[in-house]
């Protein structure tokens, strides 16, 4: 069964974190793993490495350490690209109705999203060790 790291993001966690479950088992995904934690520095310089230099990434990376976190692994036939239609993008200007980011993210600010979802199966790889490692699980 595919897997893919989910976080339920400063914002929305805990507020909106049975909402944003039962939409995800609405979809079917099966939740393999979750575990609170919070994220420092170090943490979010690795988990959005790719990000590092961009004009927002100060914002994000601030909105990230700033509360805790319910990180997840979850898993379903195409359980990446699943997850990336449930959320919705980023962009503000972009999220349409029914989508997790539109009805729980901040219509005002990019960052305050609710949700991550890897987006490639390299991405999910990558991130699903981390999840497991910040939640303490080996
Ligand atoms: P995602 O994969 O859909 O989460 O989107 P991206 O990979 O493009 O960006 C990662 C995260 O960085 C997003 O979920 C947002 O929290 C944040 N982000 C991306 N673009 C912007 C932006 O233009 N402004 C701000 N403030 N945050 C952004």
């Amino acid at each position: 069964m595919e897997q893919t790291a989910c976080i339920i993001k400063p914002d929305a966690f805990p507020k909106y974190t049975g909402e944003i479950i039962s939409r995800l088992l609405n979809e079917k995904f099966t939740i393999e793993l979750a575990g609170t934690f919070r994220f420092d520095q170090l943490m979010v310089d690795s988990f959005y490495h790719a990000h590092i230099g961009q004009t927002y990434y100060e914002n994000l990376s601030q909105f990230m350490i700033s509360a805790p976190v319910l990180g997840m692994i979850l898993a379903r036939p195409q359980a990446i690209d699943t997850l990336r239609r449930s959320m919705g993008p980023a962009n503000i200007g972009r999220r349409e109705q029914g989508q997790i980011r539109f009805e729980f993210g901040d219509p005002d600010d990019t960052a305050r999203n609710c949700i991550h979802g890897s987006d490639s199966h390299d991405a999910a790889r990558y991130e699903i060790d981390l999840v497991k490692a910040f939640i303490g699980v080996t």
